[in-house]
């Protein structure tokens, strides 16, 4: 089963008189395969695809289906049903909430997607911040830690409900180059450990190199698709 599969979407903005055409009849497949990413100068749509397949905006047209569920035709209330359960999400500007610690950043998707008790939730998001290095920051809040440190525990809350797929929105763009690297590494073995797809956005050169798919959009279109798994011998 694919992962994603699209069929022809576009998405149209409109802003008054002004109709922006986004995204203009992309076909592609998304199967299993690790680290997928979508490359493109900015404006090209890249953020307004990953919120269309995380179901965070819905297409003007065509068919979008997710983790083997038609999600262009989801309401509201379903598509964050669908979301919490299927979909981890990681941001260019870390999107944490400021007045929940680090735990409690980590632990939200599971208040809101499971009925998960608390002994197992509390074992769950511990085991997750130990996965990603931020045991011992777990009472500090998004206020008290760094860039890097932000982004791993961001990367814990995408992972934490052990969703089929993460978005990464051009996750290294407000990191610095070594931290990069190693909020690259650490996607790299949780992708491993955890057997997550991940789709970027991504203009990093790091990501892309890593990358086992690569999508190229220009102008709402896509121009290119690479397999660099073909290239392994
Ligand atoms: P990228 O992530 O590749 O920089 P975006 O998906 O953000 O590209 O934007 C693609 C195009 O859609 C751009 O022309 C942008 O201005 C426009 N756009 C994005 N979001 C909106 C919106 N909410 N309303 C109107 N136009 C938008
Ligand atoms: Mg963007």
């Amino acid at each position: 089963m694919n992962l994603v599969t699209a069929r022809d979407i576009g998405k149209t903005y409109q802003t008054g008189e002004v109709e922006v055409q986004a995204l203009k009849g992309l076909n592609f497949e998304i199967e299993s395969a690790g680290f997928v990413s979508f490359v493109g100068p900015s404006g090209s749509g890249k953020t307004t695809l990953l919120n269309l397949i995380g179901c965070l905006d819905s297409p003007s047209g065509g068919s979008l289906s997710v983790v083997g569920t038609d999600v262009s035709t989801l309401g509201r209330t379903a598509g964050a049903a669908f979301r919490g359960r299927n979909i981890g999400f990681v941001f260019q500007d870390f999107n944490l909430i400021p007045v929940l610690n680090v735990f409690e950043n980590v632990e939200y998707p599971l208040l809101m997607a499971s009925s998960m008790g608390q002994s197992e939730r509390k074992e769950r998001v511990e085991s997750l911040l130990d996965m990603v290095g931020m045991a011992d920051q777990a009472r500090k809040y998004p206020g008290q830690v760094s860039g890097g440190q932000k982004q791993r525990v961001a990367i814990a809350r995408a992972l934490v409900a052990d969703p089929k797929l993460v978005l990464a929105d051009e996750p290294t763009a407000n990191l610095d180059h070594d931290t990069a690297y190693m909020v690259i590494d650490l996607m790299k073995s949780m992708k491993e450990k955890k057997k997550t797809t991940f789709i970027f956005s991504t203009h990093d050169p790091k990501i892309v190199g890593e990358a086992e798919i690569v999508y190229t959009l220009e102008d709402g279109a896509l121009v290119n698709r690479e397999d660099r798994r073909s290239n392994n011998g």
